[in-house]
């Protein structure tokens, strides 16, 4: 099975080793069933994560702002861990809370100063999706946004190239909420949001992909609007067209797939079993995009089997989609649990099943049928 680590947009610089010499070149990146391909490359992106770590000092750095006095302290590996993760978060927050109302009372008392002058509502809310990492993919709205905000609240799919487009002036908060430092309940990330939009800023929720699919930017929007604050949406690239772009997969295809599915692994208390795969989406003729579904693969995949998809059904599970660290397995339907352990996939992975996979010329097995798929369309 391959697996795949690349570096899209730094080939020049990079160097490529395979475990087999079978390399076959069609295409730059065809390669067989068994081949282990990984890049290599000297740059300074591929030893830091694209994503946010819950335990980074990049975090700390970039957030320093709100840990003035205590900063020397935790950014050394002498760090003062509380003992358990509750603990940690409310330390976390205690120590975040001084910076945090000593920005609202200037930002206040800035807006109070202006409205001597003429009359000022609210600042925004704009939620702005970033999509799945490379900051290539972010729209220009979006850049011109971040670019102009003064305070960015962000979550652990921003990739730190995003962040690092952020004007030199405005504050970065962060609000993930997988469990970490400093991490904030949706109801802290409301309060946030409202406290700093009343106080007249222009605030940015950064978010993954789309705000708008699977990343809680409808309740965000919902609260903000009832308390009469202006929330302006900015789509982002979700995870399945970035994904799907970059691995040459078409997500529908004439003849091969008419529709496609987005499905969360999670269902919203969090259970593990994924009950809501209703019948109809066991369909050889559909695509069907899984977020968050690595935990609850083994049981969908043989959901979907039991309910009739073929399980030689093409599938790919792709890790950190779009940046330098993206790595992915390619499998049928059957094997596919097995090879996302085998190569321990981690979050975030992006799962992708159904015919169409097999239009990528990542594919490794070029049937007859596939390719008369393809010559048909
Ligand atoms: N709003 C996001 C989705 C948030 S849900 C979007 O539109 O893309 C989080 C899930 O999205 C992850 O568990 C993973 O399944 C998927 N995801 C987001 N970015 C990804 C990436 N770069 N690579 C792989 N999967 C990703």
């Amino acid at each position: 099975m391959a697996v795949v680590t690349r570096i899209p947009s730094l080939s020049a610089s990079c160097s490529v080793s395979s475990s087999t010499s079978k390399t076959q070149s069609r295409k730059s990146n065809y390669f067989s069933l068994t081949q282990v391909f990984s890049v290599r490359c000297s740059l300074h992106s591929q030893a830091t994560s694209p994503f946010t770590e819950k335990h980074s000092v990049e975090r700390y750095e970039r957030d320093s702002w709100l840990y003035k006095y205590q900063f020397q302290n935790l950014s050394t590996s002498s760090c003062p861990v509380p003992p358990d993760q509750e603990s940690i978060r409310e330390y976390e927050i205690a120590l975040q809370l001084p910076e945090l109302r000593k920005l609202l009372e200037v930002l206040r008392e800035k807006r109070e100063s202006e409205n001597r002058d003429k009359r000022r509502g609210p600042g925004n809310v704009f939620l702005v999706g970033t999509g799945p990492g490379d900051p290539e993919l972010l729209t220009v709205k979006a850049l011109r946004v971040i670019q102009s905000a003064d305070l960015l609240l962000y979550d652990r799919l921003v990739s730190d190239d995003v962040l690092n487009l952020v004007g030199p002036n405005a504050r970065l908060l962060y609000v993930g909420k997988t469990a970490g430092y400093h991490s904030r309940t949706q109801e802290e990330i409301h309060e946030l949001l409202l406290s700093f939009a009343e106080a007249g800023a222009n605030v940015v929720r950064l978010k993954g992909g789309d705000p708008l699919v699977f990343g809680r930017g409808g309740e965000e929007m919902d609260f903000l609007q009832q308390q009469g604050i202006g929330v302006k949406v900015i789509p982002g690239i979700t995870a399945a067209s970035g994904i799907a772009a970059e691995l040459g997969i078409p997500l529908t295809h004439r003849g091969v797939a008419n529709s496609v599915r987005f499905l969360t692994g999670h269902s919203k208390n969090g259970g593990t079993d994924p009950l809501f795969v209703v019948e109809n989406a066991a369909d050889p003729d559909s695509t069907l995009v899984v977020y968050m579904g690595l935990s609850t693969l083994p049981s969908l995949a043989s959901k979907l089997m039991h309910r009739g998809l073929p399980q030689d059904t093409p599938a790919v599970a792709v890790e950190r989609g779009t940046t330098p660290q993206q790595r992915m397995v390619l499998a049928e339907l059957k094997d596919l649990a097995y090879e996302i352990t085998l190569n321990q996939l981690v979050s975030p992975t992006l799962i992708i099943i159904g015919k169409v996979v097999a239009l990528s010329p990542l594919w490794p097995h070029v049937k007859k049928e596939t390719s008369s798929l393809m010559e048909a369309n």
